[in-house]
């Protein structure tokens, strides 16, 4: 038996904190730059937006609508989800809506670029280590195998909107899908003429221009080996900041070893890679999202490789011996607030 202590995902201090700071004195008696916020739940996650400007509530509520709206296409606990007709099809082509194309398409991409470490295939396999339903244990070798026969995300077929999956595989987006969401709330913002405002999808951000005061939105990354704590400050403009790390959901097993959600497809075991912690900063979510879960996964040489050959991303990366790393582009911007050593990657 695997006595294993549980450690559940903190609700509120997810992966990152907006820094709200110093808005309240800018904005009051301004009449443009009164904030309007929302706060909801969705995605598995606690959800805060703010926009700026006279089209805010309805932004808001178009965010809002669209998320929930995305809920409802991706999840993989409802069981009328594009995803679980998907997960269901017996292989069998499904004919998903756009938002799903895109989202897969983007998964194979990185999984392309990243030699398999985005994965999306890896549902079963998050299962069985209990990430999803709660009953966190540590399979048998021989019950991985078996699962990792079913693993391999070069096998999902999309062609236009219609999308095969072989029998017996099945997908969960999970990795991507708050990015895209991000995405979308600020698209609906700017089509409401909204054209300052920040969202915080479970620790994802993404800002949308400036403060209205002209200064950058200002981000904290979390500490990883103390959650509750800030890591370091970005200051931000049009870009999403988004983390994935080894403190957002998983458990001790009996062996003392700390398991958590990202999964290496190579083991079907938790990613060792050596990172706790890595933030992919750029302006589409959708790829930061997937970037971040699979740069976790390939380890700090491959991750620097990755943006040395494809650019276009800032990352923050900590290592597991406490030393932050971080890419020249947010040199400027990036302020250390942790004890850890940060050394810029150039
Ligand atoms: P994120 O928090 O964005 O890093 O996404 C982590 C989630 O993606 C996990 O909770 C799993 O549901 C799923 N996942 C875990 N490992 C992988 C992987 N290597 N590729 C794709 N999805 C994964
Ligand atoms: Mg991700």
């Amino acid at each position: 038996m695997v006595s294993i202590t549980v450690f559940a995902k903190h609700a509120a201090t997810a992966a990152m904190c907006l820094l709200l700071c110093g808005c309240t004195t800018n904005e009051l008696g301004t009449k443009n730059t009164h904030p309007k916020s929302r706060e909801f739940f969705a995605m598995d996650t606690y959800m805060t937006m703010k926009a700026y400007g006279d089209g805010a509530e309805k932004a808001l509520n178009a965010a809002e609508f669209r998320i929930l709206d995305l809920e409802g296409e991706l999840s993989v606990t409802d069981n009328d989800s594009e995803i679980s007709a998907l997960n269901n099809a017996d292989g069998e082509p499904v004919t998903v809506s756009d938002d799903v194309a895109v989202i897969l398409r983007k998964a194979r991409e990185i999984g392309n670029k990243t030699g398999g470490a985005m994965d999306i295939t890896l549902y079963p396999i998050v299962k069985e280590w209990g990430f999803t339903t709660g009953d966190y244990h540590i399979p048998s070798a021989e019950t991985l195998s078996g699962l990792l026969e079913n693993v391999d995300y070069s096998r999902v077929d999309i062609s236009g909107n219609a999308v095969t999956l072989p029998a017996d595989f099945q997908v969960d987006t999970g990795a991507l899908a708050k990015g895209y969401a991000s995405d979308e709330a600020i698209r609906l913002f700017r089509e409401n003429g909204v054209d300052s405002g920040i969202v915080s999808l479970g620790g994802n951000v993404m800002a949308l221009g400036a403060k209205p005061d002209g200064s950058d939105w200002r981000v904290s990354v979390v500490d990883p080996f103390a959650p509750d704590t800030d890591m370091c400050i970005l200051g931000i403009r049009d870009k999403a900041v988004i983390t994935s790390g080894n403190y957002e959901r998983y458990f001790i097993g009996e062996d003392g070893k700390l398991y958590c959600h990202i999964i290496d497809s190579s083991t079907g075991c938790p990613a060792e890679s050596g990172l706790v912690s890595v933030t992919v900063i750029g302006e589409c979510g959708l790829e930061c999202d997937a970037l971040s879960t699979a740069l976790f996964v390939l380890g700090y040489e491959d991750a620097v490789g990755y943006w040395r050959e494809y650019g276009g991303f800032d990352m923050i990366l900590v290592t597991d011996d406490e030393k932050i790393f971080y890419t020249s582009g947010i040199a400027d911007s990036f302020t250390n607030v942790s004890d850890m050593n940060a050394e810029v990657i150039s």
